[in-house]
C-alpha cells in the first residue's frame, strides 16, 4: 500500500537460508511519523528483516530507501547514523561495561574510528562533553540514572529493555526499530515501555517500527500493522482491520 510520506520503502527483499526463504518482502512502505507494528507467528522473519533492513545482514535479492535515499548495501554503522537504529530481540548489552559506558559507546563519533586522530581535533571535548550529556539526560528519562555506574550486568530484564531503547537513542535517530520491546519484563515496566514508544511518536516526532507479540499492545498503539507469514506480508492496515482480517487470524491459528 503506497503511503503519502514514507520513511522506509523496501522492495522484492528476499532472504533465503539455504532451502529456506525466511524473507520475501514485495513492497513494503513505513509511514512517516507513525508507530507501525511488523506482527507475524514465530519463524515468520521479523528479525531477519529487521537485519537486512539495518545492514546486519545481506539480502539474496531486493533494495530499500530510507528518507528518499538508498540505504541497501550500506553497512550497519553508517545506516545508525543516517539515523535508522534498531534494538535486539535478546539484548546486546555489554554486561561487564557500566551502564554508563553503554551508552557513550552508542554515542555518535565514539565508534572507535580514528579516535586518536580525534583527540587533537578542536571539537573533540565538546563533541564528548555533549554525548554525557545526552547520555545522561536519556538515563534519567529511562529512570536507570540510578544506574549509571552499575554493570549492565546487574540490571533485571526489563531495565535491559529501557536501556537498550535509551541506546538506541544516543544518535537520535528518525527511525526507531524495537524487535520485541516488552518481551519478558514485568506488567509494571511494560506500562512504561509503552510510554517510552508512543513518546518517541508524539512529543519527538519519530518514527517507531517494532516488532511485538501481544495483540492488545500492538492494536492499542499502533497506527498501522504490516502481518509477516513465512516471510511474505499477508496483509497490512489499521489496527481495527487487522483484527477482523481472515488471513491474519489464519495465519495465527495455523501455526
Ligand atoms: P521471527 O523473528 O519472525 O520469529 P526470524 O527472522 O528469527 O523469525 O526467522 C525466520 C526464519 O529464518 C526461521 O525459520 C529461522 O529459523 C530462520 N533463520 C533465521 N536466522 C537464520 C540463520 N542465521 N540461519 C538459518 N536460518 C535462520
Ligand atoms: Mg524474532
Amino acid at each position: 500500500v503506497a503511503k503519502p510520506d514514507p520513511i522506509l520503502v523496501a522492495d522484492g527483499v528476499r532472504r533465503q537460508f539455504g532451502g529456506l526463504t525466511a524473507v520475501d518482502v514485495a513492497h513494503l512502505e513505513v509511514p512517516r511519523g507513525s508507530i507501525t507494528a511488523l506482527i507475524g507467528p514465530n519463524g515468520a522473519g521479523k528479525s531477519t528483516f529487521f537485519n537486512l533492513l539495518t545492514g546486519f545482514d545481506r539480502p539474496n535479492a531486493g533494495s530499500w530507501t530510507f528518507q528518499g535515499e538508498r540505504a541497501s548495501g550500506v553497512p550497519a554503522y553508517r545506516v545508525a547514523r543516517r539515523g535508522m537504529v534498531r534494538t535486539f530481540q535478546l539484548t546486546k548489552a555489554l554486561t561487564r561495561l557500566t551502564v554508563l559506558d553503554n551508552m557513550l559507546l552508542a554515542a555518535p563519533k565514539q565508534s572507535g574510528e580514528g579516535m586518536l586522530g580525534a583527540f587533537w581535533r578542536p571539537g573533540w571535548r565538546r563533541q564528548e562533553r555533549e554525548n554525557l550529556e545526552r547520555a545522561e539526560s536519556l538515563l534519567r528519562r529511562f529512570k536507570l540514572y540510578d544506574k549509571r555506574a552499575d554493570f549492565a550486568g546487574t540490571l533485571s530484564g526489563g531495565q535491559r529493555k529501557l536501556l537498550e531503547m535509551a541506546r538506541a537513542l544516543m544518535v537520535d535517530p528518525a527511525l526507531v526499530m524495537l524487535d520485541e520491546p516488552m518481551a519478558g519484563v514485568n506488567p509494571a515496566l511494560v506500562q512504561s515501555l509503552l510510554e517510552h514508544v508512543t513518546a518517541l511518536r508524539d512529543r519527538e516526532g519519530k518514527t517507531v517500527l517494532f516488532v511485538e507479540h501481544d495483540m492488545d499492545v500492538v492494536m492499542g498503539i499502533s497506527d498501522w500493522v504490516v502481518v509477516l507469514a513465512q516471510g511474505k506480508v499477508i496483509a497490512e492496515g489499521r489496527p481495527d482491520d487487522i483484527r477482523s482480517d481472515a488471513a491474519v487470524i489464519d495465519a495465527y491459528l495455523g501455526t
